[in-house]
């Protein structure tokens, strides 16, 4: 399927993205709009490249010695089905995956009532840094986020549980 990317290159061997080693896939689009947000170039929809997914894959199957992947942005879960696509390849792959969106989890289990697809997307991402950048939460002690009301989630647990559980080695 076709998606969107602010770049159509896998960023590889980050260490800010994430625990580990990690690399990244840059999607493009948000219509959060987060005040002194640092990739207002994401924004656009229309912008960036268009790719087929079928790429991507092939560029994740040939990431070597790299925990996992991280989806940022822009924001991934404005193209749910190409994440839901990319996160499952990441996972046959043995990695691991992270996901920054500005939404929150409590609103995406929301969407999830109404179209299952978020639900689906959820169940393919272990760890989830949710909510919009405030820029007067602004921090630099917070781990892997930008603003203090960022959080990172363990997505599994949460699903089981039925409540955020956040990731407790980085909070
Ligand atoms: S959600 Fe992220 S990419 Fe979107 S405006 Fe906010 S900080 Fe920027």
């Amino acid at each position: 399927m076709k998606a969107r990317f602010a770049t159509p290159e896998i960023q590889m061997d980050s260490i800010v993205d994430g625990d580990g080693v990690r690399s990244v896939i840059w999607f493009q689009g948000c219509d959060h709009k987060c005040f002194n947000c640092q990739n207002p170039e994401t924004w656009d929809f229309d912008d960036g490249v268009e790719m087929d997914t079928e790429e991507m894959k092939k560029k994740i199957r040939e990431l070597e010695y790299q925990q996992g992947v991280t989806f940022s942005g822009g924001d991934p879960l404005y193209q749910v089905e190409a994440l839901i696509d990319l996160a499952k390849c990441v996972h046959e792959c043995n990695m691991d995956v992270w996901v920054y969106t500005g939404f929150t989890y409590e609103e995406l289990i929301k969407l999830g009532k109404k179209d299952k697809k978020y639900l689906d997307v959820l169940k393919e991402i272990d760890i989830l840094v949710d909510g919009p950048f405030v820029n007067s939460l602004k921090s630099f002690a917070v781990k892997f986020r930008g603003s203090s009301n960022q959080r990172i989630i363990n997505v599994p647990e949460s699903l089981k549980k039925n409540k955020v559980i956040l990731e407790e080695k980085f909070n």
